[in-house]
């Protein structure tokens, strides 16, 4: 019998329906957190993504999860997929055919699967595979709505913070610190670690931001 985290797995690790399928070393499924959760969507697979095949593995992976852990989340607990499946060669953005292509593929049966109370785009691509016309610097940190009401937040994804250094790091924990307050408002129930005060939160988080090294160990 097919385990909840099986579901299209083997099609996608298979598949070789586009050209990218020549120069990957592994496609992307992406990974299942608990249905009608929280579901992350990334572009595409970098280079630490296509040796492993998992989503989100190399440093932006690793700032995601540092995030997460900031608002009481562990990455078990969410669903983390790509739009594209398999890496650009070079890392290049995907192009808007590959992006049509491998997204109408396979992420409308995943979403449609996974039931996710929420989606959060991650950067530009991610959402415009969404809302076409949205931009990420204008659009990011705010609560948006597909045609069949599923809610939508994006976020910059965790590679551009990488790029931006310790300001856009403290602009994307107050991103997180929002997205917070609308799942608890959503009534979803993330775990015990859940800290229930976002005030506190808040004020605790940007005083660890400016002593903790393991965020600013991520900074150039
Ligand atoms: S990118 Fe998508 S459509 Fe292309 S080979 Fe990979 S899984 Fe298949």
């Amino acid at each position: 019998m097919e385990s909840s985290s099986d579901f299209l797995v083997l099609d996608i690790q298979s598949c070789s329906r586009c050209e990218l399928s020549k120069s990957r070393t592994h496609s992307v499924p992406g990974d299942y957190g608990p249905k009608n959760g929280i579901c992350f969507v990334g572009e595409a697979p970098g280079h630490d993504e296509d040796i492993q095949g998992r989503p989100f593995v190399g440093r932006s992976g690793k700032l995601l999860n540092q995030m997460l852990e900031k608002i009481g989340l562990h990455r078990d607990l969410v669903s983390v997929l790509n739009i594209v499946k398999c890496r650009p060669p070079g890392n290049r953005t995907p192009t808007d055919t590959e992006m049509k292509f491998c997204g109408d593929l396979w992420l409308p049966a995943q979403l449609n699967y996974l039931k996710p109370k929420i989606i959060i785009p991650l950067g530009s691509v991610a959402l415009r595979y969404f809302f076409p016309k949205a931009r990420i610097s204008r659009d990011k940190g705010k609560l948006l709505f597909t045609t069949d009401g599923k809610p939508v937040f994006p976020l910059f994804h965790p590679a551009y913070i990488l790029r931006n250094g310790k300001k856009a790091l403290e602009e994307y924990l107050k991103d997180f610190i929002v997205l917070k307050e609308i799942l608890n408002k959503l009534n979803y129930l993330p775990g015990p670690e859940v800290i229930s005060d976002s005030n506190d939160f808040q004020k605790s988080d940007e005083e660890d931001l400016n002593t903790q090294t393991s965020l600013n160990d991520f900074l150039p």
